[in-house]
């Protein structure tokens, strides 16, 4: 079992991210003021935080220090683990000790992709795509005014629930009498808090679960019922996510393209159709490829698609086959997530581990993929990673030319307020800090999770946050 022992600190949690990158389970004793990890060798690290900023670890005989320069104590801790964890796994980490779920606001700090090499043992490729990705993304927040809000509406349900699943969204063959009640709640929260907003909207966002879920009348619905109640004149983006493709319908298509709406996401997750079985998608890639020529048609020209890498039952080579199928399609933009062991799913822990000897080329197969799309004229314009992803690796968005999502950046770097609607759904408000730019403190406002208490408390949720606003 590996035990850290922290000494002159109780920076627990960064201890606790630094281990994941090498082994699961780390667990804190905070009465042994250890963190211990039954998975990791049998080793025993002694972590460090010296009275004058500095950190060292010490293990087996060894002493593991950071070079120059010294960083806020919090970061010393980890880059001192890092260098012993490293040590003694064998291998290192793509991200370095860069555990944070935002590398590119560390980049956005720093001057050079060098810096996060020396600092913070960041592998030379994910570096350079850290810096690439944050200077896009510094880019596309200038193009969002300051003090603009962005919008979110949440449709928890999908048409079934995908194995690897963790998002809070119901499975709607089991629910389809709440779907109609829920949109009509959805619509009188709109109507209540809409009235009060007294700052200009910047983007819009539907998401989930599946809006396009809706039936086609609740979903023409809802979408008049936004046109008409939230001021969008100075709205420059708008985005509905009709993720499955087996719940579209012509008519929703032509609704949305109706109010001038011309980007959506349609995510294959992968392009093998015998693994969409397996996960639960009830839907093939032909589906796909029919519904990606329908919305290209109809004049949708910014869709964005989806990938998983490391999904289950497939190997790099059947990810790197989807990505080709993807750029062979041509979408203005491509994501690229790496599936993570999300507590909810039902991913049995067997059909994840099983798999942990083919998980190996999930790195390299991340850098062809990326290849692939540098190649076809992509750059990277977003990225964030989740905890417990795979390797510790990232989800990375890529667009062609200027088509990257305003709301993606936005939300992700923390420095636009989002006001959001709908079950589960979380407001917040982004308050600028004195120090680096990249410092933001956020303060969240969440609505009730469970949709059938939302329905019947939507009024008591449109309070909430006009309070939480100052509407
Ligand atoms: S479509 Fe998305 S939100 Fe819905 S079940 Fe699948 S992964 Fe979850």
């Amino acid at each position: 079992m590996l035990k850290v022992h922290l000494e002159g600190h109780d920076k627990y949690y960064g201890i606790t991210d630094v281990i994941r990158l090498w082994y699961d389970g780390a667990a804190e004793d905070k009465e042994a003021q250890m963190v211990v990890c039954p998975a990791g060798p049998d080793v025993e690290i002694y972590s460090i935080l010296n009275p004058d900023g500095t950190s060292i670890c010490k293990a087996g005989g060894k002493v593991y220090e950071p070079q120059k320069p010294i960083l806020e104590p919090g970061r010393e801790i980890k880059r001192s683990l890092y260098l012993a964890m490293r040590d003694i796994a064998g291998r290192d980490a793509a991200w370095g000790c860069l555990t944070g779920i935002r590398p590119t606001l560390v980049a956005m700090e720093e001057q050079s992709a060098e810096d996060l090499i020396n600092k913070y043992y960041v592998r030379p490729d994910k570096a350079r795509l850290a810096m690439e990705t944050a200077a896009e993304e510094q880019r596309l927040l200038d193009l969002i005014d300051e003090d603009s809000l962005g919008i979110y509406v949440g449709i928890p349900f999908c048409p079934s629930r995908c194995s690897y699943c963790s998002f809070i969204s119901e499975d709607i063959t089991k629910h389809m009498d709440r779907l109609t009640n829920y949109e009509a709640a959805l619509e009188k929260e709109i109507g209540l808090v809409a009235p009060r907003i007294n700052r200009r909207i910047s983007t819009l966002y539907m998401g989930g679960g599946t809006p396009t879920v809706l039936s086609d009348r609740d979903f023409a619905s809802l979408i008049d019922c936004i046109f008409a109640k939230i001021d969008l004149t100075y709205c420059k983006e708008i985005t509905i996510e009709a993720g499955r493709p087996d719940t579209l319908t012509e008519y929703k298509l032509g609704v949305m393209r109706e109010h001038g709406i011309n980007r959506i996401c349609i995510n294959p997750q992968t392009m093998n159709s015998a693994t969409l079985a397996k996960l639960n998608r009830r839907h093939t890639a032909d589906d796909i490829r029919y519904w990606y020529g329908k919305a290209s048609s109809m004049g949708f020209d910014v869709i964005n698609m989806d990938l998983i890498a490391g999904l289950p039952h497939e190997m790099p080579e059947d990810f790197i086959s989807s990505v080709r199928s993807l750029i062979e399609l041509d979408p203005a933009n491509i994501t690229i997530h790496t599936l993570y062991k999300k507590r909810r799913a039902s991913l049995t822990k067997e059909v994840v581990m099983d798999r942990t000897d083919k998980r190996i080329g999930l790195d390299p197969a991340l850098q062809e993929a990326y290849e692939l799309l540098y190649e076809a004229g992509y750059h990277p314009y977003y990225m964030y990673r989740q905890k417990d992803t795979e390797k510790g690796l990232e989800n990375t968005g890529f667009a062609k030319g200027d088509t990257g999502c305003l709301y993606n950046v936005a939300m992700m770097t923390d420095y636009r307020d989002v006001l959001s609607f709908g079950a589960g759904s979380s407001s917040k408000r982004c308050f600028k800090q004195d120090g680096p730019d990249s410092k933001r403190r956020v303060e969240r406002c969440s609505t009730i999770k469970d949709a059938l208490g939302y329905i019947a408390r939507y009024g008591e949720m449109a309070d909430k946050k006009s309070v939480f606003f100052g509407f």
